[in-house]
């Protein structure tokens, strides 16, 4: 199967389009995508640097890209904690470009409001086939229904798992038992533990996250 638009919902139905983990540095540079001016990619990968984002409490809650980051902050919603040693020009100004950002009204966050994406699964399942347990590219990754859509499976953190091709064409449209397949391990939905895993992992290279994030 391929992703498909509305998992990008989260539990309550709300569309949720900045999940966790969006911007994971070097997980969206397409092919082919090389600019023949230096600055504007410069820029462009620049915009898409991930932001952590604090809750008012300072609790991390969620990983962004500058892009977003910035628009939450000239709509009032969010303020800089920390900043690269970058700008981007508007037409007017110079912008410093934010590596932390904390909202200034504190947002409730249900547990299980991870939105359920195939970038998060993959994330989650660290880019693992739950099958053959074998590290892939995103590319060569599909998302596979444990129990079948076919058979009422349905599309969830606890029935989607990251998968090669190979495998997924192995099992079909049968249950890992019946494909003679194991899994790695019990898919579960994101807690704030894995998720707060997982924004150590995208933001390791930015020092300014640590205190954030309780290293
Ligand atoms: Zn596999």
């Amino acid at each position: 199967m391929g992703p498909n638009r509305h998992m990008s919902v989260d539990s309550r139905g709300r569309y949720l389009p900045e999940a966790v983990g969006e911007s994971v540095p070097g997980s969206e540079s397409p092919a082919g995508s090389r600019s023949h001016n230096p600055l504007m990619t410069r820029r462009a990968s620049l915009m898409q640097e991930p932001v952590l984002v604090l809750n008012a409490t300072y609790e991390p809650i969620n990983v962004t890209a500058v892009r977003r980051a910035m628009v939450l902050m000239l709509k009032g919603v969010a303020q800089a904690e920390e900043m690269h040693n970058a700008e981007v020009h508007s037409a007017a100004h110079a912008h410093k470009v934010p590596s932390v950002i904390r909202l200034l009204a504190y947002r409730h966050i249900p547990q299980q409001s991870r939105a359920l994406s195939r970038k998060n699964i993959l994330l989650r399942d660290r880019n693992t086939c739950q099958f053959c347990v074998r590290v892939f590219p995103s590319s060569e990754l599909t998302l596979d229904h444990v129990m079948p859509r076919s058979r009422g499976g349905r599309s969830s953190w606890e029935n989607l798992v990251a998968c090669c091709y190979r495998c997924n064409n192995t099992k079909g449209d049968r249950t890992p038992e019946e494909a003679g397949l194991k899994l790695a391990r019990k898919p579960r939905p994101f807690t704030l533990h894995t998720s707060r895993q997982l924004m150590r992992l995208i933001g390791h290279r930015d020092e300014r996250w640590r205190k954030y994030l309780f290293y």
